[in-house]
Formats: structure tokens, C-alpha cells, sequence
């Protein structure tokens, strides 16, 4: 295959050889002839010493410029090359699950930069978040067409990722039609999620193991899910045998799957639903001596980008504060954060400060992250972007 050479700066093949997958477009010499090359091409890359070094995606307008498909300079981009990557990412959550209800490719991680498949059945969410996966939308249709045989492929580019990589934001069907509600299994529950409207790709399969843990806590307590969603941690907690479950969400949509779920698995009189603002919700649950013996937050990341992190990390000390201070004593507190600029040292330090500052004590009974259906590549801590902290407060 003739790809463009793109070169690596003299000592900047360092990560690569370490085992990233990422260069920087100031690691790399990005000359008139790299700068012409079109977003999204795929180019050989060239280390310091003259070595070809592998295959990769390359945008010359990213700060992510080459990302590494293949350490085979040789390696043909084809169907087929996709396919590959495709069948050992079924493999292992076939291994790992006994429904098809997961995130089936999770970026860097399965060997397929950009690109994230969550499954829903034989439904398919796609997101390519990348020029260069963009750019292999036709391969990446096909050989999840060959390799998993499904009914409908969803595109739901609209995260604004696509955007740090000059695409456009958009959502289109690229095999059959997508249904306005599909359901999920997760845990022993089905579940009712719309990919097509709801957040990301409609499902957050990332906490499916920590929402087992909280429902392990819930017997006979009355518990509150804080941005609920779907409610995915409300529900399973309600099966785990809460006697009162009250799940919060300043999304009506949101809400309504929730309610349509809780219908669904005969736990609606034991679910409330209420669309607040979540601080103020706390603020009017304390006012009012409401408290909860497990008490669940798993907001959306307070800290989206690096300039953020400051505020945000306040703002996770605030909620744990805040949701500490309605956790009746003994009860559970988990907290969770899928912020990547935040590490896991860092957010379970603001959680405790929290918990600290409203008073309470008690140990931390888990620190946990993804579900393995969300793999992390060793050489990029950006994949293991989830956060989850339990503690059993005094
Ligand atoms: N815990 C969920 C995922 C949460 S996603 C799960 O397990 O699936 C974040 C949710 O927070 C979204 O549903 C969004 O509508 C809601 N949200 C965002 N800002 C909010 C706020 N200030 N108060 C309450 N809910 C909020």
C-alpha cells in the first residue's frame, strides 16, 4: 500500500515506543507536504532513524495528528483489517456477557481509534469520533455487517468531539431503521433506552458493574439516584430492594425512560421520579430532614476541559458535601466521575473532603472503575475515564 510517510521528530518516538498509539502534531514534522495531506488519510510513519514504524490515521489539523492503527508497516487498511480488530472485540464480550447488551468497541483501547459501538441486540450505536475513522465509515459498516450481522446500524455523530477534528455534528441511519425505543439487559433488568434521541449513544453500559455493587446495598433502605438518567443506578437499586427509591434528572425525556423502565419490571410504585436541578434538590432534601440510607450522584463530567479543572473539582467536594449531609447514619454514599482531566487520586480526595466537610466519617468500601466491556489501553490513561467511590459513612 502506498500511504504518505509522515516523520517523527528526532526523540519525540518515545510514547510510541512505550506502546501509545498517539502522536502529537509537534512530535511529528509537520512540513508543507504533511500539512497537504488530507484529514482523515491514512500514512506510514517514518521514526527518527529512518525506520518505518507503522500504519496510522493522520489529521494534520488535530493536536491528536497520528494515532496508530498498526505497528505492521506493511499492513493493508482494508474491510478485512477491520474485521479483524472487529471479531477480537466480539470475542471478548462474548466471553465477558451472556446478552449482547455492551459497549462492543471502545476506541483506542480495541485497536480501532475513534470509533465507539455500543450494542443494543441487533441494534448497533455507532459514534466515529475521528477524521480517520470518519474516513473508514464504508470498512466500518461492512465489517460490523459481516462480523455481527445486525439489523440496524445507527450513526450518532453528534458528540462534540467530532468537532476538535473539524466534522460535522449529525445523526443518520446507515442500515435500516432505527425504532423510536429499543430494550436493553443489564444485570437481570431490561431496561428501555432511545439511542437515537438520548444522551451519547442512549446507554451508559459503563456502570453496569458499580450499579450491582449499589444494588448489593440497597435492601430495605430508602435510596436517591442523582442524575438519574434512564435510571440505570435508581432501578437497579430498586431490584437490589430498596423499599423507596427516588431518582432525580433535570431531563423530562430522561425521566420518562426511567418511568417506562420502572413499568416494565414492576417496580413503579416503589420509584418516584423528579425533575430537579440536583444541588437544589439536596438543598431542599436537607432543609427538610429527608434522609437516605444509600445515596447515589453520578453526574455528568464536571470538568470537560483542562481550564475547568479548579471549578470542577470544588464542584465534586460540593456535591459529596451536599449528599453526605442526607445519608442517614449509619448509609452508603457512591459517587461517580467521568471526568478524564480528573484522576482517580484526585477525585476521591475531593469525595472525602466532602464528606469531611459535612461532618461525617467512614471508610471507603470501593474505588472502581469502567466495566471491562470498557477496556483501557495501558499506554492511555484517557481510556479510563470512569471514576466510582463507596463509602459506608458512620
Ligand atoms: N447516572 C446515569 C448517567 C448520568 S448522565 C446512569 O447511570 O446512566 C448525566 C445526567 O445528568 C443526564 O441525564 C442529565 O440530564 C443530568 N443532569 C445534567 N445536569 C444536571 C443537573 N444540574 N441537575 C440534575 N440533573 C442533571
Amino acid at each position: 500500500m502506498s500511504y504518505p510517510t509522515i516523520k517523527i521528530l528526532p526523540g519525540e518516538d518515545r510514547r510510541l515506543r512505550g506502546g501509545s498509539p498517539w502522536l502529537f502534531s509537534n512530535e511529528l514534522r509537520m512540513d508543507e507536504a504533511a500539512r497537504r495531506v488530507p484529514p482523515g488519510s491514512l500514512v506510514r510513519l517514518m521514526g527518527p532513524s529512518g525506520m518505518m514504524l507503522g500504519v496510522a490515521l493522520f489529521n494534520p489539523h488535530s493536536l491528536i495528528a497520528a494515532r496508530l492503527l498498526t505497528r505492521n508497516k506493511d499492513a493493508a487498511i482494508d474491510r478485512d483489517f477491520v474485521a479483524r480488530r472487529l471479531a477480537r472485540a466480539l470475542q471478548l464480550r462474548e466471553r465477558l456477557f451472556d446478552t449482547p447488551n455492551y459497549r462492543l468497541v471502545h476506541v483506542e483501547a480495541d485497536g480501532l481509534p475513534g470509533l465507539v459501538v455500543d450494542r443494543f441486540g441487533d441494534t448497533l450505536v455507532v459514534q466515529l469520533n475521528t477524521a480517520g475513522m470518519a474516513a473508514m465509515q464504508p470498512l466500518v459498516v461492512a465489517a460490523l455487517d459481516e462480523i455481527v450481522r445486525p439489523r440496524v446500524i445507527v450513526a450518532r455523530n453528534d458528540s462534540p468531539a467530532r468537532q476538535l477534528e473539524g466534522l460535522p455534528l449529525e445523526v443518520e441511519s446507515l442500515k435500516g431503521e432505527l425504532p423510536e425505543r429499543l430494550e436493553l439487559e443489564e444485570n437481570g433488568l431490561v431496561f428501555v433506552a432511545d439511542p437515537g434521541g438520548g444522551q451519547k449513544t442512549g446507554w451508559f453500559y459503563d456502570q453496569r458493574e458499580n450499579r450491582r455493587f449499589a444494588a448489593g446495598l440497597a435492601r430495605d433502605q430508602a435510596a436517591l439516584d442523582l442524575y438519574s438518567y434512564c435510571g440505570g443506578f435508581a432501578l437497579t437499586v430498586a431490584g437490589g430492594g430498596a423499599t423507596r427509591v427516588t431518582a432525580v434528572d433535570s431531563s423530562a425525556s430522561a425521566l420518562e425512560l426511567a418511568a417506562a423502565s420502572a413499568a416494565r419490571q414492576g417496580s413503579a410504585d416503589r420509584v418516584g421520579f423528579e425533575r430537579a436541578e440536583a444541588f437544589a434538590f439536596l438543598d431542599a432534601a436537607a432543609t427538610g430532614k429527608a434522609r437516605y440510607g444509600l445515596v447515589v450522584a453520578d453526574p455528568p463530567a464536571f470538568v470537560k476541559s483542562r481550564k475547568d479543572l479548579g471549578p470542577g473539582l470544588k464542584g465534586y467536594r460540593k456535591l459529596a458535601r451536599m449528599a453526605a449531609a442526607v445519608v442517614t447514619e449509619p448509609g452508603f454514599l457512591c459517587l461517580g466521575c467521568c471526568s478524564h482531566h480528573v484522576t482517580a487520586e484526585q477525585f476521591a480526595a475531593e469525595a472525602w473532603a466532602g464528606i469531611r466537610e459535612a461532618g461525617r466519617g467512614g471508610r471507603l468500601i470501593r474505588s472502581a472503575g469502567a466495566g471491562p466491556d470498557h477496556p483501557i489501553h495501558p499506554a492511555l490513561p484517557e481510556t479510563a475515564y470512569l471514576k466510582f467511590v463507596a463509602y459506608a459513612l458512620d
